[in-house]
């Protein structure tokens, strides 16, 4: 189930609350089970999915809540809070800093948008009037440096990258000593996605972060991938200090919940969501915003 079509279905749980003239515990165990049923199909986690339900059922106190109506508002009203929750683990989003180098490493597997995704964040923030440059530091994918380079010249950003040096570490660390000197405002460092072992693509990844002490880690991963995205994002957060999340494809028909949950469970705040192909579909991200355009 797609994210509009999740939306509708809770609008339409909630509806089922509008028909009954009396709402007892009877009334919520239905509707949640209705909601909680939607969120499952859209591939929301199992576990969050009842950390909601059992949230919202103890934030309702039906007994106390007097008149239908009163009782109506309150229940959707707690709903919307924890799919608020479920979104937003709370945590204050890392920003760059005026007057300061900030050096951003981005992760996440090959084919997740992780390229695409580095030069449309350089375009947003060069567009915010940043002084921004790119640095590809994927030695494993042949291509990778080109596609940077491609996508960078179009968006007008400065990049590096080498075609001749095979260590990730080394080129991760000459890009940011060359943007440091040259005065830049933020570095993005993008990482390799793929290696022949899974262990051998953390490795890489510890050894950049360590060599370059990034202020932001941003994970980006594939909005598509369903209930696989927990184990994934917790393998992430587990390898290198992953402090933000982007997630990608977005767009068309990405039911979204998987990831969406994932990132509930990293307790990294989601930024932006990709939205699609071209440099500038890119979307802030806020999760109020995002769950009242889901519920329409
Ligand atoms: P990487 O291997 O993680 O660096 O992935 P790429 O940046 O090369 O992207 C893989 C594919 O996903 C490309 O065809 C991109 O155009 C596409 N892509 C990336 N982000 C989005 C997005 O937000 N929406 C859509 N529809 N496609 C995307």
């Amino acid at each position: 189930m797609v994210l509009h079509e999740l939306g509708a279905k809770i609008n339409e749980a909630f509806r089922k609350l509008s028909k009954e003239s009396d709402i007892d515990e009877k009334v919520l165990d239905a509707i949640l089970k209705d909601i909680c049923t939607a969120l499952l199909t859209s591939d929301v986690n199992v576990m969050r999915v009842r950390e909601l339900r059992d949230n919202v059922k103890k934030s309702v106190n039906i007994e106390e809540l007097g008149a239908t109506a009163n009782k109506k508002r309150v229940i959707e009203k707690v709903v919307f809070e924890e799919l608020c929750n479920l979104v937003d683990p709370g945590v204050q989003a890392w920003q760059p800093k005026k007057g300061k180098f900030n050096v951003i490493m981005t992760v996440g597997l090959q084919g997740s948008g992780k390229t695409t995704t580095c030069t449309k964040l350089a375009s947003f923030y060069h567009r915010k009037g940043w002084k921004i440059g790119l640095v590809c530091a994927d030695t494993f994918r042949a291509g990778a440096f080109d596609q940077l380079k491609q996508n960078a010249t179009k968006a007008h950003i400065p990049y590096y990258g080498s075609y001749n040096e095979a260590d990730p570490v080394q080129i991760a660390r000459e890009g940011v000593e060359k943007f440091k000197q040259e005065k830049f405002e933020i570095v993005i460092v993008d990482t390799s996605g793929r290696h022949k072992q899974e262990s051998q693509l953390f490795d890489e990844m510890t050894q950049i972060s360590n060599s370059i002490d990034p202020d932001n880690v941003i994970f980006v991963m594939d909005g598509t991938i369903g209930q696989s995205a927990e184990a994934q994002a917790t393998a992430f957060k587990d390898a290198v200090n992953v402090g933000s999340v982007v997630l990608t494809k977005m767009d068309g028909h990405a039911k979204g919940g998987g990831a969406i949950s994932a990132v509930a469970a990293t307790k990294s705040p989601i930024i932006f969501i990709g939205t699609g192909e071209h440099v500038h579909d890119i979307e802030k991200f806020s999760a109020r915003p995002f769950i009242s355009k889901m519920l329409g």
